[in-house]
């Protein structure tokens, strides 16, 4: 991006600049373990210093995202040596890493010493588990932050390379609009692999935080981790709320250290904002929208400012920063696609120019690039967007971008000529996969395989053999009338 970024905003910037006000402040704790931002610093030197010796300059390397220190120190020495990182879920079957490796071509792996064995005996790349010893240099700059991975339509997963100054943009906008205190406690509940996890890391350190992770993060744990932490700013998708919610852990008081609550990744009910606020009643309430493409999130709407007669799901609002939205509508439609553009829009897909320019287009007269997002959205009267649902299957499962197509094009691999359709069933507040095929096959090696490749998210629940898709008038297959098979039947 050509756009005037503000480099104070760089990620690894706004961490040095803490190291320096705030050197012995706490800025990591995973159960008993605490760093300081110096010796965060340190470890993070010390990996930058390993990747100088064994890495090609300005290359990928990838982390191993269990959610240890080192996991947390990786990220930052890869970014301190201008290299940049791809994350691998620690949960995903070993083909979805060498996937993510080829296609990233990452040139080592950083993992914790727990796992480094594991790993090394799945990928070909060198595993380092112990950087110490290797010499520091100065930290430098680079071009590219990450690449992260999500679902593809076509059969694998999608490389999304996101700039040093795309974050920066981001980092810029939320450092200054929300005014963090130092100290504030952030939790960081999102994968590494997820780019939401950027948010927890580079809003925390960028503000002198402590970066607080629990060991478990199993729903029912997060109630007494948050209070126990006294953690003060929040960060989740709405599913996790929801689960709470349904654990009856979100009641009127229940969360007073919050100052700061903010969710993305799918809509938002206004019922669970509402609880939320009343729970978390010293807190702003932020709802964030946006894909990985355009950085984290793009749009942003503060919840205590809803209409108190909403119903649905709470506005996404408007674009931040220096970021535009555009709705591309029919002349008389009141809704249409949402398109991005700004400092914060990826370049395009990683070696994929085909998906690159069906997603990344130029308007007539216009020298931007616009991102479509999918999403179908509203623009009220006072500018404000909101969301109304997708142009394509795409989903989300607990918050994971999911393409069905992803898991129809591996299926059809393996069962040649054969109808398959997976779809999404929703139900108790949520989605789940469901595929079927029009062929009578023996369904549970197929599952197996389809474990072996994909991250558990995305495999579906059940794989229904059918006589024949039904078809609605118009002879398109009646997706309702599988639903209701898959629900009924
Ligand atoms: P991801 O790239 O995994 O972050 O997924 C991006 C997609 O998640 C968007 O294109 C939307 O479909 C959905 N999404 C993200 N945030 C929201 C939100 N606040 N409300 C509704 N949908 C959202």
């Amino acid at each position: 991006m050509s756009m005037a970024v503000d480099e104070r905003f760089d990620p690894y910037a706004v961490f040095a600049a803490s190291v320096k006000r705030f050197p012995e402040h706490p800025a990591l704790r995973i159960g008993a373990l605490q760093w300081s931002y110096s010796e965060l610093e340190a470890q993070a030197a010390s990996i930058a210093g390993w990747c100088e010796l064994n890495t090609p300059s300005g290359s990928r390397v990838a982390v191993h995202g269990a959610k240890g220190a080192i996991a947390y120190a990786a990220i930052l020495g890869i970014l301190r040596s201008g290299r940049s990182y791809v994350p691998l879920h620690p949960d995903h079957p070993p083909a979805r890493w060498r996937a993510i490796i080829e296609r990233s071509g990452a040139s080592a792996c950083i993992a914790d010493p727990t796992y480094a064995q594991q790993i090394q005996a799945e990928v070909e790349i060198p595993v380092c588990s112990d950087p110490s010893g290797a010499s520091v240099v100065p930290a430098r700059g680079g071009e590219e932050a990450y690449v992260m991975f999500t679902s593809g339509s076509t059969g694998g997963p999608k490389g999304v390379p996101i700039t040093r100054a795309n974050v920066a943009a981001y980092l810029e906008h939320v450092l200054t609009e929300y005014r963090f205190r130092a100290g504030e406690h952030f939790s960081q509940l999102f994968a590494l692999t997820f780019d939401l996890s950027v948010h927890d890391l580079f809003v925390c350190w960028g503000s002198g935080g402590c970066l607080c992770v629990p060991e478990d993060d199993s729903a029912l744990r997060i109630p007494s981790y948050l209070e126990q932490q006294r953690i003060t700013s929040w960060f989740s998708v709405p599913s996790l709320a929801s689960l709470l919610r349904r654990m009856r852990a979100i009641r009127p008081g229940a969360f007073p250290h919050l100052r700061y609550s903010f969710f993305c990744g799918e809509a938002l009910p206004v019922d669970l904002a509402k609880a939320w606020c009343e729970a978390a009643s010293g807190s702003a309430v932020v709802n964030l929208y946006g894909p990985t493409e355009a950085t984290i999130a793009i749009t942003a709407f503060d919840v205590r400012k809803m209409d108190p007669a909403s119903t649905g799901t709470v506005p996404l609002g408007r674009a931040i920063g220096g970021n535009v939205a555009r709705v591309e509508r029919a002349d008389d439609a009141v809704e249409g696609e949402l398109l991005l553009s700004g400092p914060q829009l990826s370049a395009g897909y990683l070696n994929d120019p085909i998906a690159t320019k069906k997603a990344f287009v130029k308007a007539p007269g216009d020298e931007r690039t616009w991102y479509r997002t999918g999403d179908i959205v509203r623009l009220d009267v006072e500018g404000i967007l909101h969301f109304v649902g997708r142009t394509d299957d795409q989903v989300k499962v607990l918050g994971h971008r999911v393409e069905p197509g992803e898991v129809d094009t591996l299926l059809r691999a393996r069962v040649p000529d054969a109808s398959v359709l997976t779809l999404p069933i929703s139900g108790s507040g949520s989605t789940r996969l469901v595929t079927f095929i029009d062929r009578n096959v023996d369904t549970p090696p197929l599952l197996l395989d389809l474990r072996k490749e994909l991250p558990a998210y995305m495999v579906p629940e059940r794989i229904i053999c059918v006589d024949g898709f039904p078809t609605t008038a118009h002879g398109k297959v009646d997706r309702k009338a599988l639903i209701d098979l898959a629900q009924h039947g």
